[in-house]
């Protein structure tokens, strides 16, 4: 197993990529907890590059990325639009288990000791289908009809209930993350 460190502040996040010589494990941290196209920039490359470059074409093509499942780093919708424009699909996700990682530590850029690893989740993102995950993946309920996946908010009973949330304050300020990371996508494709 090869481990690289990439730390720029604290701990949010872990990407990996997987094929079936290698596991290849890179933390990345970063300085803001607050969504920013910078953020889904990073993992975007992540994931393009890693298909590019990294992964064995024979293999699984498989990309880990492990983000903490609290606010606000669970609003940062990785499984919705990180992969736009990739071949690689969202496959869904489980928890993250740390023992499956022998020596591997969750760090923060203050200390090089182990910090404490919350709860986290996985998001599985491969060009190929995975049947054979498809038993430890699940999609989340807020990815169907009638959610708003962007918050994670539904079911929604009526009609009214759906017009409320798209009206709301909270909504309207996801709407418009969203609105910068598609932006950047566009420069990014368009200069590429
Ligand atoms: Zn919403």
């Amino acid at each position: 197993m090869r481990r690289r460190t990439f730390r720029i502040v604290r701990h949010i996040l872990t990407v990996r990529c997987v094929d079936h010589l290698h596991l290849k494990i890179y933390q990345i941290t970063v300085q803001k907890a607050r969504f920013d196209p910078v953020i889904a920039a990073l993992l975007h490359q992540f994931i393009k590059y890693a298909n590019k470059f990294a992964l064995n074409t024979q293999g699984a093509g498989l990309c880990f990325i492990t983000s903490k499942d609290v606010k606000p780093y669970r609003e940062w919708n990785i499984e919705g639009s990180f992969n736009t424009h990739l071949n690689a699909h969202y496959q869904g996700q489980m928890p993250f288990d740390i023992s499956h990682f022998s020596g591997y530590k969750i760090r923060n850029v203050d200390r090089d000791k182990h910090v404490k690893d919350t709860s986290g989740i996985t998001y599985v993102f491969s060009e190929k289908p995975l049947p054979e995950l498809a038993s430890l993946l699940t999609l989340p309920a807020y990815l169907s009809d009638n959610y708003c996946s962007l918050c994670r908010v539904g079911p929604f009973l009526a009609y009214e209930d759906k017009s409320k949330h798209f009206a709301a304050k909270k909504h309207l300020q996801m709407i418009k993350l969203e609105q910068d990371w598609q932006q950047w996508l566009t420069a990014f494709y368009k200069s590429s």
